[in-house]
């Protein structure tokens, strides 16, 4: 059994409370702190956002949103009197404390994330000092950067007996790695590699690359604002010439870099194909009509 804070309170993580038809009915019972729910926003495009995250920003109280990195676009569902703060200028001690207040005052209200909560959003150092005070907390995933970038790159992580495996890393800028995770070990794996936080150091990108023995002709790609309408751009480049080419485009931010095998596999003549929809195979919800080879 649970005793956290969010579990007591019975609501979190639960269904959406009903539409709130007048901004009145948006504000918690006296002393019942309201939920603050992470919402996932998606890349940028708003239609990225999940069904459940919309509701939540139109019954929302208040939204404190990453203004930096999440599309304002997110927050048009938003309820007439809902209060809305960017958070661009704001320390986390400050963000917390704001979420309390609004807690203490709306049944709901939503922290907005960009891609995915659990992805290098400091999820966690915001939730603490709201379990700390008291205050329900609920998380609602997002499409992360790194999917909306193979989207947009009509690009699949994950080749049948090429790769099965995709890392979600960044390079060390001033957030120092762990041991043992600096790009040239993980790069050793051969997998896809989903490099976040590191358009700007894509000299180290490089460099990890080419220490775990990746060839200079190594396909690379780069999505700068993936999914957001009218802005994203896709470079493709290898190993040795990535850097020059995001430095010719001018993409200095909000960028994810991307080093798969399976990269350009669109033009390939010859694929092996996944098992499952192979004639020759048997599954549960099909027979195989031919022979195996
Ligand atoms: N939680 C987010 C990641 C936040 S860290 C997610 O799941 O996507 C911020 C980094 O994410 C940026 O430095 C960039 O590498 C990447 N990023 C965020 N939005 C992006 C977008 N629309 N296109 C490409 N990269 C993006």
């Amino acid at each position: 059994m649970s005793a956290s804070p969010a579990a007591a309170s019975g609501d979190a993580g639960g269904p959406i409370p009903p539409a709130a038809s007048a901004p009145s009915t948006l504000t918690a019972a006296p002393h019942t702190p309201g939920t603050v729910w992470f919402v996932g926003a998606g890349p940028g495009d708003p239609e990225l956002i999940t069904v459940k995250g919309r509701g939540l920003i139109e019954r929302a109280g208040a939204i404190l949103f990453a203004g930096s990195l999440v599309n304002e676009a997110a927050t048009r569902w938003a309820p007439a009197g809902c209060e809305i703060r960017d958070s661009k200028d704001m320390t986390l001690d400050e963000m917390a404390a704001w979420l309390i207040e609004q807690a203490a005052r709306h049944a709901t209200v939503v922290r907005l994330q960009t891609g995915d909560p659990a992805l290098y959003g400091a999820l966690i150092e915001l939730v603490q000092p709201l379990d700390a005070a008291g205050v329900p907390v609920a998380v609602v995933p997002g499409v992360s950067s790194a999917m909306a970038s193979a989207a947009a790159a009509v690009e699949s992580f994950t080749l049948p007996e090429l790769t099965q495996s995709v890392i979600f890393t960044r390079v060390e800028g001033r957030t120092p790695m762990p041991e043992g995770e600096d790009l040239a070990a993980l790069a050793r794996h051969r997998c896809t590699l989903c490099i976040f936080l590191s358009i700007t150091l894509l000299h180290k990108v490089e460099a990890g690359l080419r220490e775990a023995g990746w060839p200079d002709e190594a396909p690379v790609l780069v999505v700068h604002k993936a999914s957001w309408p009218g802005e994203e751009r896709i470079v493709r480049g290898t190993v040795a010439t990535i850097k020059q080419r995001c430095r010719d485009a001018g993409i200095v931010s909000q960028a994810m870099v991307i080093a798969s095998p399976t990269l350009g596999s669109r033009q390939w003549p010859e694929l092996t194909k996944s098992k499952l929809y192979d004639p020759s195979f048997t599954h549960r919800f099909r027979r195989a009509s031919v022979p195996a080879a």
